[in-house]
């Protein structure tokens, strides 16, 4: 359930209260992603103790392992990972797709009515990017790279990927084990880990895309997400006139969200808006950006999105993003964002510094904040902490001259304390952007 609680006028900036059975959570906000059921380097009490108002795992990973037998024995993913906030499900086709594009067997896509033209399928052959060898032999395309913190999984799997009308097929990454995803299965899969938020299978065409194959995955994507919702419905009433024994006063329902494909063209994206809109979900998601594209093109495609989607209902921005993209997203009215960048950086030694020391009265433009590389050897005999301001465990206990040596004397504990200042600037940033609206100034 969303209620809108306030609509800026100075932009399409908003705030509002998310409520799952787990919670309620104030928009715009950040999902730190726990793919496999755990914020890499951090615990359960770390996520906790950090104030994350909600973490996002994957449907596909957690299938795979540690296995539905497993989720179901420990009573889905809220008791496996002793969480007990919201979470969010992405879909797992994402993962399913990224894999295939990568090794080139993205060819076997068939839908018979709309690939009629031979000549069309011979260019496609021949122009298509996901036939590309260079693109097939890149060992980490661009487009993964907000998108996944499976820590290089995906990388090595030479995965067997074929689409039809009633799902994807696809080899586990694990032993080589054929699977099939369809819309209701991946409702089931979700429904099993107990997710608060769930994510219809969609297809998100990569970039660059020709549109003839844009279109293709649009129209999959627009009926699997209707054999979603149909699934969802028949099996929770929505709290609304509740008849299931015991849920009387309502029964604590997950919501499923809708995806806008459509890769960078106007009017498929608008077209996918209007009917996603027209179905009765949850909430809706952007989903095909940060995918390779520029800022600019991703700007835009939110700029004539966003406008096609209900005011009543959440939109949720899949992947992004770098703190400017999250900021220029919440003034396009995106209201929950994900990404690896904060946590995957931390594991690099990157951390993310506000450069004013107390940004709530501070406007966030594009310079508010900085990069920097704690492995530096100007960190050696640093004995302040990393940034006086910030109430993260890592400055507020240790100095920035201790975390270049844990970094480079390879120690565990690194990845925790640099993750938990990453994790925090980015909550922090989201609890500035929601200040910045309540007065105004956004
Ligand atoms: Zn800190």
């Amino acid at each position: 359930m969303f209620q809108l609680l306030k609509q800026s006028k100075k932009s399409r900036a908003r705030l509002g209260l998310l409520t799952t059975p787990h919670g309620s959570i104030e928009t715009p906000f950040f999902m730190p992603i726990a793919t496999k059921g755990s914020v890499k380097a951090l615990d359960s009490s770390d996520i906790k103790a950090l104030s994350a108002p909600i973490i996002l795992a994957n449907t596909y990973h957690l299938y795979l392992q540690p296995g539905l037998e497993v989720l179901k024995k420990f009573g889905g993913l809220h008791k496996f990972m002793g969480w007990d906030g919201p979470i969010l499900t992405d879909s797992g086709g994402y993962q399913v797709f990224s894999l295939g594009n990568k090794f080139n067997h993205r060819s076997s896509i068939v839908i018979p009515d709309l690939i009629g033209n031979p000549e069309k399928n011979r260019n496609k052959k021949e122009l298509d990017p996901r036939v590309s060898p260079a693109l097939a032999g890149s060992p980490e395309p661009a487009r993964n790279a907000s998108h996944s913190d499976a820590g290089g999984d995906d990388n090595v799997l030479n995965s067997l990927v074929k689409i039809n009308q009633s799902g994807v097929e696809f080899r586990s990454f694990i032993d080589g084990s054929k699977h099939l995803f369809t819309p209701e299965k991946v409702q089931k899969i979700q429904d099993i880990i107990g997710a608060d938020i769930k994510m219809v299978l969609d297809i998100c065409s990569p970039h660059p895309c020709f549109k003839h194959q844009a279109e293709l995955d649009l129209q999959l994507t627009h009926e699997w997400a209707k054999r979603a919702l149909e699934y969802h419905q028949k099996h929770y009433c929505r709290g609304r006139a509740c008849l299931r024994p015991g849920n009387l006063k309502g029964c604590p329902y997950p919501s499923l969200f809708g995806i806008v494909q459509g890769s960078i063209y106007k009017d498929l994206r608008i077209k996918s808006a209007k009917f996603l809109s027209s179905l009765d979900f949850d909430g809706l998601a952007i989903g095909g950006l940060a995918v390779g594209e520029d800022n600019k093109k991703m700007y835009q495609v939110l700029d004539y999105t966003i406008p096609e989607l209900p005011t009543d209902k959440p939109r949720y921005l899949m992947g992004v993003g770098k703190p400017e993209n999250i900021i220029e997203a919440v003034k396009r009215g995106v209201d929950m964002f994900d990404c690896v960048i904060p946590t995957r950086e931390a594991r690099h030694g990157r951390l993310y510094l506000y450069k004013k020391s107390n940004i709530k009265n501070k406007k966030l433009n594009a310079n508010f904040y900085e990069v920097v590389n704690i492995l530096n050897s100007k960190y050696k005999k640093d004995t302040k902490p990393l940034d006086k301001n910030c109430d993260c465990k890592l400055c507020q206990n240790y100095s920035a001259g201790y975390l270049h040596h844990l970094f480079k004397a390879g120690e565990p504990l690194a990845l925790r304390l640099a993750t938990l200042h990453n994790v925090s600037f980015y909550l922090k940033l989201m609890k500035s952007i929601r200040t910045n609206i309540k007065t105004n100034r956004f």
